[in-house]
């Protein structure tokens, strides 16, 4: 039977538009996976497994986690509504101002009708407590819109999604990725070059979606777009992103899109290995640094730790830790915000002192500078009351930079710091796609036959990200681009009808 459907990489992304070419009547889907199986999944199986999306009232979460109360006491009480002027909000603030406005309105206005038809396809989900929860008290408090994510984070995510295609039919070829795209006389694509151990081969198909990732896992091109010093950047997730969609998808006249020079990159463990370890996925991160103080080997402040919640400044603080001299900084904190830092820290092996003089004199850095800085930021301290859960304006100002919020005194023993450096998480340059996921080619109009999906997807983050809009955006734009190519776009009037809220049901 003739492949209706031809699928590059087995992400999120990728599996959603696969899943979604059979539910809209492609007969035979096809997955080509780059990884062997045992290292399928891409970032997606490395993910936190977080999504975020527009929803006016706890209560919509109901259909999407309704045991969720058992896990968590209180839960639909204390979710706030995030509704999407505020997803919005927080997309054109991170961005400043840049992410394209109609691929910004379908990630937005397409969310929360996405989480519903995951859920419905089998994607187990839970309230995401250790990646946005602060208990205070005897309550949860979840940073609004980054409230749920797949059970088993990444790894359940992946697993699921692996589970639901090959139930739906799809056949996955494991160890085989796409070099080439292949065009008719009239310029549509009609399949790929493939090659697999068995070498090259050419797999025709009716149309071909690109979910094959960015280039973050390719040194040249990160020096070549991202510049020094990404070239020797630790990558987070795994090592089958070389941007080859990307390259594909140009060869054939594809219009470049987003910000090529940035790109995603957290703060992590300075000895988290080069690429993701598949066991470890996520939990390299470092992400509590809103409750310490950050400085470098120069034994210098050199962010604002408190600028916003850590889901708002997290994917632009590892480049400039790998900006700093050495690439690396230290995270400092003291006991009292102990019981505040994430689970992942875990992972990892402070250095441990009783005194923050002791401390400073175990870190490898300038260490008269680094305790000028700390008497600095001390001398700096407002008044106030601290609280996590708000942005609470207990601020250090009049030292460069400022400490905006949750800015206390180092006093209390013992203290802690951790080495981090920045982890390349993807890539924000893209091609461009217009509503149906269509490729745009070089005169403005589609590339026939020729779909993308997911980080391949340029426009949408420029800079910085909202947490937790990777994986919303793959399966948007994932879902689209599988009914489109099977020949069910989502009409115009059909994609404003869902960007509107729908009650569950
Ligand atoms: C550690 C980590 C934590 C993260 N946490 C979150 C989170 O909690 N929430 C969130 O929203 N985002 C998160 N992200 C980002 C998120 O994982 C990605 O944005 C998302 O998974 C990208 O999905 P994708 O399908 O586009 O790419 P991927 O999941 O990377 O899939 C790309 C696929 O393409 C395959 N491939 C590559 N080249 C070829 C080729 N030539 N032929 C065939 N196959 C090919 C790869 O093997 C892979 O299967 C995280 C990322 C990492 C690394």
């Amino acid at each position: 039977m003739a492949i209706d459907v031809l699928v590059v990489g087995a992400g999120n992304a990728a599996l959603s538009a696969a899943v979604a070419a059979r539910e809209q009547g492609a007969r035979r889907v096809v997955v080509l996976e780059k990884a062997p199986r045992e290292l399928r999944g891409g970032n997606t199986h490395y993910s936190g497994g977080l999504f975020r999306f527009a929803y006016d009232a706890a209560e919509d979460l109901r259909p999407l986690v309704p045991d969720v109360e058992r896990q968590v006491p209180g839960f639909f009480a204390s979710v706030e509504p995030y509704p999407q002027a505020r997803f919005r909000e927080d997309l054109e603030r991170v961005t400043e101002g840049r992410t394209d406005p109609m691929l910004a309105e379908l990630l937005i206005g397409r969310s929360y009708d996405t989480v519903r038809w995951l859920a419905r396809q089998g994607v187990p989900l839970e309230a995401a407590v250790s990646l946005s929860g602060v208990k205070t008290g005897a309550t949860i408090k979840f940073s609004p819109g980054a409230v749920i994510r797949a059970r088993g984070e990444g790894v359940g995510l992946s697993r699921a999604w692996f589970e639901i295609a090959e139930r739906r039919g799809v056949e996955i070829r494991y160890e085989t990725w796409a070099v080439d795209l292949v065009q008719d006389r009239r310029g549509r694509v009609t399949g790929v070059v493939a090659r697999s151990p068995g070498g090259l081969e050419a797999i025709a198909a009716r149309a071909v979606v690109l979910g094959c990732g960015g280039f973050e896992s390719n040194p040249e091109w990160r020096a070549r777009y991202l510049g020094r010093p990404w070239d020797s950047a630790k990558v987070r997730g795994t090592r089958y992103n070389t941007g080859d969609g990307l390259r594909m998808a140009m060869a054939v006249g594809a219009l470049p899109h987003g910000q090529w020079t940035g790109c995603h990159s957290t703060p992590i463990d300075a000895d988290a290995p080069p690429f993701g370890d598949r066991r470890l996925t996520d939990k390299t991160n470092r992400l509590s640094y809103p409750w310490g103080v950050l400085v470098n080997v120069a034994g210098r402040r050199f962010f604002d730790e408190g600028e916003d919640f850590q889901f708002y400044t997290y994917a632009k603080l590892g480049g400039i830790i790998l900006g700093q001299p050495r690439g690396v900084a230290f995270q400092i904190f003291d006991a009292k915000v102990a019981s505040l830092l994430e689970g992942r820290y875990k992972t990892g092996t402070p250095i441990v002192a009783d005194s923050l003089e002791d401390l400073v004199g175990r870190l490898p850095v300038d260490r008269a500078a680094c305790r000028r800085t700390l008497e600095e930021y001390d001398a700096a301290l407002g008044e106030g009351r601290f609280d996590p859960t708000a942005l609470d304006g207990l601020a250090a100002r009049g030292i460069q930079p400022a400490k905006s919020n949750w800015a206390q005194r180092l006093d209390s023993s013992p203290f802690v710091a951790y080495a981090v450096t920045g982890g390349i998480t993807f890539t924000f340059g893209g091609v461009r796609v217009d509503e149906q996921a269509r490729v745009i080619g070089p005169a403005w109009a589609p590339v026939p036959g020729l779909y993308a999906c997911g980080e391949m997807v340029g426009g949408i983050f420029s800079t910085n990200y909202p947490g937790g809009s990777g994986l919303m955006s793959g399966a948007v734009f994932g879902r689209i681009a599988g009914a489109a190519a099977a020949g069910h776009p989502p009409t115009r009037s059909a994609s404003r009808r869902r960007a509107t809220r729908r009650r569950p049901s």
